[in-house]
């Protein structure tokens, strides 16, 4: 282990700590290191405190309810982006050795034998000031500039992997009906609202439309290019508006939403993620889109484990090693469940296709009960299995055991 401080300079192109976003799940192994980096009790005080998932037709009445934990959607640690964001945020910048530049990002680099040459971008007054870094680490997301300058740009690098669907987020007004379950209602087409509790006490409601089409759809496609925000809110509108359930009533404070945010979803899949003295971590190396619920997580272990490597060797080797442990793991958290057929079976096209998902959905509950009363699940195995073992290193756990 070396004695040296590391010095950390985050730049962020926002004016503060990026706030923006919906709910976050935070489960293991991943819960297992913002417990080992002492943020467990903050992050539970922010929990949105969801009570369960319940599915509901166009009219409103419930096809079943799957209260928190288990196989519902609800994890036992829900909680907004922003509040994780602030919370991760907090604890860096009471570093000494951590300093934030906000409104900033990286104009261009170069990398030399000794050290990588950094042009930062004051984003306000547009100033250029060259600095000097050991290593440059690319955390800037599923559109990373930081990997679109160091290995090219991801039609170069055939790195984005689209998985056949859109989405937009957005917060709307909270209504009573609103707290304490998420509801989501399915409607033909393949598509679907969500709408998700934010707190108890919340004056706002999370919405997620999300689309599977059958072909392209190139109004929204169009509009996801020029980043248009307004064009985008009209396309999902078109989709959505008239189809019953509370379609109006999102649609409609859709188009007031200030928090909205829409793209196609896509994976992102690179044969290596480093290159010399820079190296890409989360979503700029390896986004897994939001249909494995792997995002946070994937991104929350990788800083743990590239942050212990670079405390063990402090030159690319560190890189090398963080990749090594990392990989096979990242991999197989992005496959998308049911051979990649997940989202078509959850999501279905006809209106008899949502029919028969209800009515199996209505049995869940029933099963469940069943096992237990039979006591039928003392002979399933024990915990979450759907994790793989990955192994953190956390000095004095007994981490084999941690999924
Ligand atoms: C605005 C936003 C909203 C999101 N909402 C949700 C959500 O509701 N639900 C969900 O499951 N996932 C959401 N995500 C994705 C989720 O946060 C990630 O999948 C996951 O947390 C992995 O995190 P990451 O740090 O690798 O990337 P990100 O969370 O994308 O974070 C990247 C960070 O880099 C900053 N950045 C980007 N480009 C630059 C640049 N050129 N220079 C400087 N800084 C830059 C961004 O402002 C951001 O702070 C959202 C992401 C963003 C950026």
């Amino acid at each position: 282990m070396q004695s040296e401080r590391i010095l950390v300079v985050v730049v962020e192109r926002s004016k503060t700590e990026q706030r923006a976003g919906q709910g976050l799940e935070i489960e293991e192994p991943a819960l297992s290191v913002v417990k080992a980096m002492g943020i467990l009790d903050k992050l539970n005080e922010k929990r949105t405190g969801e009570m369960g998932f319940k599915l509901v037709d166009a009219q409103g009445r419930s096809c079943g309810i799957l209260e928190v934990g288990g196989i519902s959607p609800t994890g036992a640690l829900e909680i907004m982006r922003g509040d994780l964001t602030e919370i991760l945020y907090k604890a860096a910048d009471e570093s000494a050795n951590v300093t934030y530049r906000f409104e900033t990002t990286i104009h261009s680099l170069r990398q030399t034998q000794y050290n990588v040459i950094v042009d930062l971008e004051n984003r306000n007054d547009k100033t250029i000031t060259t600095e000097e870094f050991d290593l440059v680490v690319g955390a800037d997301g599923q559109r990373s500039r930081t990997r679109q300058l160091v290995m090219g740009s991801p039609e170069q690098l055939h790195c984005f992997k689209p998985v056949g669907a859109f989405v937009a987020y957005f917060s709307i007004p909270r209504e009573d009906q609103d707290w304490p379950y998420s509801q989501l209602c399915h409607f033909p087409g393949r598509r679907i609202v969500w709408l998700r509790p934010v707190g108890k006490d919340s004056k706002v409601t999370s919405v997620y439309l999300i689309h599977l089409p059958d072909g392209d759809i190139p109004t929204v496609r169009r509009a996801n290019a020029a980043s248009d925000r307004l064009k985008q809110k009209e396309a999902f509108a078109e989709l959505y508006s008239g189809l019953g359930w509370e379609t109006s009533r999102v649609t409609e404070q859709m188009m007031r939403a200030e928090n909205f945010y829409s793209d196609e979803l896509v994976q992102v899949k690179l044969p290596k993620w480093s290159l010399d003295r820079v190296v890409l971590l989360g979503d700029a190396a390896w986004a897994p889109s939001p249909f494995t619920g792997e995002g946070n997580q994937l991104a929350i272990i990788g800083a743990w484990v590239l942050a212990q490597e670079l405390s063990r060797n402090r030159g690319v080797v560190a890189f090398e090693m963080y990749e090594r442990r990392l990989r096979a793991y990242v991999e197989g958290a992005q496959n998308i469940p049911l051979g990649g057929y997940a989202p078509y079976i959850f999501i279905p096209k006809t209106s008899w296709g949502i029919w028969l998902f209800r009515t199996l959905f209505r049995l869940v509950p029933l099963l469940i009960r069943l096992v237990s009363w039979t006591g039928l699940s003392k002979t399933l195995p024990a915990g979450d299995t759907s994790h793989p073992v990955f192994d953190l290193e956390i000095d004095g756990a007994d981490t084999k055991k941690l999924r």
